[in-house]
């Protein structure tokens, strides 16, 4: 039915975009605050706060 879907839909990636899971709220929660560091591994990770505000520390790790 819909012949056009509409690809361009949200692409904006924002600091506060990236999802992690919150091992204290079990469950898939926003990062608060969260940063782009690198490990020792030499993967990139997003770390933050659960966005929950629960306060604890969500990781992320992101496709290179
Ligand atoms: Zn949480």
């Amino acid at each position: 039915m819909y012949g056009t879907l509409s690809v361009s839909l949200k692409r904006r990636v924002k600091m506060a975009d990236y999802k992690g899971r919150c091992m204290k709220c079990q469950k898939e929660v926003g990062i608060t605050g969260a940063e782009v560091v690198t490990t020792k591994n030499n993967r990139k990770m997003a770390k933050g706060t659960c966005g929950s505000g629960c306060g604890t520390t969500v990781c992320r790790f992101l496709p290179n």
